[in-house]
């Protein structure tokens, strides 16, 4: 035994959705062996366990899942102007041939961020150029993530130029991604197929890419249905709302996650339920842009028809904290519907864990602590007043009152990742200094007229 976690008060996430009062966890290979009462599993564990550690009732889950993040432009957070909702010179200066490096930099940032959140696994639904350089970092912090390229081959406007590709070399890159990081391999590094989406893909690459998923064995992963605008687009192309359009193409189904999903009607939600997709809710990106999540969203009706809901803290608008999206996913919903609970606390974390496992192809290996499953854990500290009192109801504590201002050491694959707030992998006061000197050079590129709403003097 690798190592035995003893007196956790543990949210286990398993079938029954059982809380140890008293838990404690045996590590072996990366997988938890035995997990149960302390009485039971400390006790019979003691003896052959290279390594305990007694947590003395401090809280334990499993790790959170961000079922949709865009980690390159962590690096230029910060930088997005206030009064117009057009980012696009921000864009173009970051992604033109100047741009900072955020493949490595803004998805090691990205990447900390996670961790220290309590986040272990991560989708990147499109933002890298070069995913070698965002792999390195996922496995410089440690946390396991599936980094995306920008991928799409419809034209929208002439200012996307740059970035379009043709549908042979859109599926060449996906096709490149998958055998350079292949799922459930030894590096953190995973990949899925992952689409720009939002009618940006071609029905050709759609079909293709979702074929290729198939084979693969891995997840398709786009965005879909984030604005009114891409419902009026499908309608008059197609005939069709773009679910059903989804449904005609033979795509919708178990293998695919769409995310943000905002604009549905009634028969879109009974047709994904039908389907068995996954669906992915940003409410903290949908906030910052005002496109309606909460507002015309139909979560609560969606997790009711079973769909499996997950959360992603999406791009720039993004902060990679589970909890957040999780307060904001129950809470916002209550406000806006004149209603409680609409949504319980109990299923925003199923949404940030079993859900966000499924949704990244995972269920059975993480989102849950049992016998068997990946040793992704994370343990929070007592030494901070949100995490007291800590005989109270855990999960109303921890979505409500700890957040992830409580996490403390994180496990990935049974290794100590973050330890009493510490990056083990990396020195982190010299990531710090390489991030701040790359954004540094882009705020010296725009201007901080281009981003500050008061003025900033030296
Ligand atoms: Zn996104």
């Amino acid at each position: 035994m690798d190592l035995l976690l003893r007196h956790g008060r543990v949210i286990t996430m398993d079938a029954e959705r059982r809380i140890l009062a008293d838990g404690a966890i045996a590590i072996e290979g990366g997988r938890i062996r035995a997990i149960g009462p302390d009485r039971e599993v400390g006790v019979a564990h003691a003896a052959a366990a290279e390594q305990t550690r007694d947590l003395g009732g401090a809280l334990v889950h499993p790790g959170f899942v961000d079922a949709h993040a865009h980690t390159s432009s962590d690096l230029i957070r910060g930088f997005t102007p206030k009064a117009d909702p057009n980012w696009d010179p921000i864009d173009h200066a970051f992604y033109g041939p100047d741009g900072p490096d955020g493949d490595y930099l803004g998805a090691l940032l990205s990447c900390m961020e996670m961790l220290r959140n309590g986040i272990t696994t991560f989708c990147d639904t499109g933002s890298s150029r070069d995913l070698a350089r965002t792999a390195r970092a996922i496995n410089e912090v440690g946390v396991r993530g599936i980094p995306g390229h920008l991928i799409f081959d419809v034209l929208a406007g002439p200012d996307m130029e740059p970035l379009v590709h043709s549908t042979e070399e859109c599926l060449e890159r996906i096709e490149r991604q998958v055998e350079a990081y292949p799922f459930r391999g030894e590096g953190r590094a995973w990949c899925a197929v992952t689409l720009s989406g939002m009618g940006l893909s071609s029905d050709r690459l759609l079909k293709a890419a979702a074929a290729l998923a198939e084979r693969a064995g891995v997840p398709m992963v786009m965005h879909q249905s984030w604005g009114a605008n891409e419902v009026a687009a499908s309608e008059k192309q197609h005939g069709a709302r773009p679910l059903f359009h989804l449904a005609d193409l033979g795509i919708l189904g178990p293998n695919l996650t769409l995310v943000h999903m905002i604009r549905l009607d009634d028969a879109e939600v009974d047709l994904v339920a039908r389907s068995g997709a996954n669906v992915v809710h940003c409410p903290n990106a949908s906030l910052r842009r005002g496109k309606g999540a909460i507002r015309v969203g139909r979560f609560p009706e969606l997790v009711d028809a079973g769909v499996p809901v997950a959360l992603g803290s999406d791009g720039m608008g993004g902060k990679r904290d589970m909890a957040r999206q999780m307060h904001l996913a129950i809470g916002v919903q209550r406000e806006v519907r004149d209603q409680y609970p609409v949504l319980t606390a109990e299923q925003a974390l199923e949404m940030a864990t079993l859900n966000g496992a499924r949704a990244v192809g995972l269920q059975g290996e993480i989102g849950a602590l049992a016998v068997g499953m990946r040793a992704d854990v994370v343990i929070h500290t007592l030494d901070r007043p949100e995490a007291h009192p800590r005989w109270a109801d855990p999960v109303d504590s921890l979505v409500f009152f700890g957040q992830s201002a409580t996490v403390d050491t994180v496990l990935v694959d049974g290794e100590i990742v973050l330890d009493g707030g510490r990056f083990t992998r990396l020195d982190a006061t010299d990531a710090y200094r390489r991030i701040d000197e790359a954004a540094a050079g882009f705020e010296a590129m725009l201007g901080r007229t281009a981003f500050a709403a008061w003025p900033i003097v030296d």
